[in-house]
């Protein structure tokens, strides 16, 4: 199987000085490639790190999540961390009332200025939800007319003569009302009539919602990707929602090291699980794994504009 992990921590095996063994499990699980995600200044620095170090295996994103409102923020040292080839995306970012409802506000501003940050460079955005996906629409509706007008007016250009009254470009519908209901080939870059070539804005991570939390986010460009949750016992709504995301905007994660999936429940998570989840979501669908696997593969590569 070819995989790619779109969603690691690896905090964790940094700590223990396991990261070589637990990338080895990988490549040997057939994980070719995987995102190291961080979340605060410590992570962001050390994901950059290991990206550099492991180029083949690994890419990075970095991001001050939601958990960092009381911690240190350089957004200096961010934009610089941001500046390095192997950052590919911005996150771990987004907004989770579960335990923390009462920081709702804070949450919000640091997440729009996140998305800010990541329209102004052109890099996709890797996004939390829990328990405020409706607030989550809100600002990534706002983020999706900034990243739109960062790629169709560069340096400062004048609007699209072909743009319609709406100010919309003429692609902006394309992920309309059918979105779900057409499992299509279409790709969000290989769209527009000539108009500007607007690549996917980003991904819903770890995705857990309804299908009309799902279908929000396809109307907005963005792929979804899923976890070892679907595994879990009382998942059979998510694997419902499951079936019904398009292939092309399709991704699997480990989360890693949390949400191990079953049957490895009481293990550590770590990238090579990514297998498993490849598996359920295939049952789920009624596909073949290694289909599943490779076409996974192949949207995290388009999401993260990665050569070959
Ligand atoms: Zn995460």
């Amino acid at each position: 199987m070819k995989l790619f992990d779109t969603h690691a921590h690896f905090d964790p095996f940094a700590a223990e000085g396991t990261v070589a063994q637990v990338l080895q499990r990988a490549a040997a699980a057939g994980v070719e490639r995987m995102c190291a995600v961080g979340s605060s200044e410590a992570s962001n620095e050390l994901v950059v790190r290991l990206a550099r170090e492991h180029l083949a295996a690994l890419v990075a994103a970095v991001g001050y999540d939601r958990d960092q409102l009381e911690k240190p923020r350089d957004m200096e040292k961010l934009a610089a961390l941001a500046a390095d080839p192997a950052v590919v995306a911005v996150g771990e970012i987004g907004l989770d009332y579960y335990y923390s409802a009462e920081t709702a506000p804070a949450q919000r501003a640091l997440f729009g200025q996140m998305l800010e940050f990541a329209a102004a460079r052109k890099r996709p955005v890797i996004v939390h939800s829990r328990y405020a996906d409706d607030d989550t629409i809100d600002l990534l509706g706002e983020f999706s007319t900034l990243w739109k007008k960062s790629f169709s007016a560069p340096h400062g250009l004048a609007p699209q003569p072909d743009l319609d009254p709406h100010g919309l470009a003429p692609w902006v519908n394309q992920f309309g009302e059918d979105a779900l209901a057409n499992a299509s080939t279409r790709s969000p870059t290989a769209q527009g009539g000539g108009g500007p070539m607007i690549p996917p804005p980003g991904i819903l991570h770890c995705f857990t919602g309804d299908a009309a939390f799902a279908e929000e986010l396809l109307a907005l460009g963005f792929f979804i990707s899923f976890s070892g949750i679907v595994s879990f016992n009382n998942a059979g709504p998510l694997r419902e929602v499951a079936k019904l995301i398009p292939e092309d905007r399709l991704l699997i994660e480990t989360d890693c090291p949390y949400l191990t999936p079953k049957p490895f429940r009481g293990k550590v998570n770590e990238p090579a699980f990514v297998a498993r989840v490849a598996e359920v979501l295939a049952e789920a669908r009624g596909v073949d794994a290694a289909a599943l696997a490779e076409t996974t593969c192949a949207n995290a590569r388009r999401i993260f504009q990665l050569e070959g």
